[in-house]
């Protein structure tokens, strides 16, 4: 088979030319990075879980209207997606208090926020992603007024798709991190949903007992980190049943 170009390496996932102009396909990796990579581990199975679990949340996005880069699952690792021009961006929505708001604001972490809230940090890992307002993202045109109007709905909107889909399923949605991009068609431009939604890029809760479903199992070193993904798959349907805590999980339906 011909080696496929390889577009991008970022810290949990690969990016390669896609077999049509216009696609790319998104390959993901089993290394976990945390503390701007100052933590690093590879968890035998992560790359596996998050490739169906974003399948999962990013085709019932679709469904549900919500414009996205998905187009379909290839195999345990790999997503045929459509290619963006990634907005510099990272969009964090939050329902509840945790991590950073926590410790910026001094607001008690597990306390629900009066609304849902919506932040930006720009993208730069040397610079340790800092939070940054509308002010900035127009002044230095990381984004334009109307980029930014259309990243704050969609971000609304998949909050609220996400929290019923997990709280019907025992998972309280803390709080996500979403990317956007650009897509050109002809002389219009759309803003789409990118990247990936999975426990890297959430906090989610039991929401019974509160224990930690999540990538920070692996920031706090608590263990058991790809068995929390295993059992948020497990919730969602993807995974028929988890085999005694360890990695080995068995999927539902589809090849590979
Ligand atoms: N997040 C992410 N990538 C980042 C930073 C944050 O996916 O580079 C997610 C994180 O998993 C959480 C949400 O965004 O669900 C808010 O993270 P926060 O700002 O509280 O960051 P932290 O406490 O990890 O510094």
């Amino acid at each position: 088979m011909a080696r496929r170009r390889m577009i991008y390496e970022g810290k949990a996932k690969i990016l390669y030319e896609g077999p049509e102009p216009g696609t790319l396909i998104q390959y993901f990796k089993d290394d976990a990075t945390a503390h701007n990579a100052e933590k690093r581990a590879v968890l035998d199975g992560k790359g596996v879980l998050n490739n169906r679990i974003s399948e999962f949340v990013m085709t019932r996005l679709t469904a549900a209207g919500i414009p996205n880069h998905f187009i379909r699952r290839l195999n345990m690792r790999e997503q045929l997606i459509r290619k963006v021009e990634i907005i510099p961006l990272e969009v964090v929505i939050r329902n509840v208090a945790a991590g950073s708001i926590s410790r910026r604001l001094g607001v008690e972490e597990g306390n629900a926020l009066p609304r849902a809230i919506v932040e930006f940090y720009y993208k730069r890992d040397d610079l340790g992603d800092p939070i940054v307002s509308e002010e900035h993202i127009t002044a230095f045109n990381w984004a334009g007024p109307q980029e930014i109007d259309d990243m704050i709905s969609l971000s609304l909107r998949v909050n609220d798709f996400m929290t019923g889909l997990f709280s019907a399923v025992g998972i309280r949605l803390i709080d996500f991190k979403l990317e956007y991009g650009r897509l050109f068609e002809g002389d219009t431009v759309r803003t789409l949903l990118a990247d990936e939604i999975s426990p890297d890029n959430c906090r989610l809760w039991d929401l019974e007992s509160g224990e930690k479903l999540d990538k920070d199992r692996f920031r706090q070193d608590m263990g058991g980190v790809t068995q929390a993904y295993s059992e948020v798959a497990r919730r969602l349907g993807i995974i028929k049943e988890t085999s005694g805590g360890d990695n080995i999980v068995s999927f539902n339906g589809g090849q590979g």
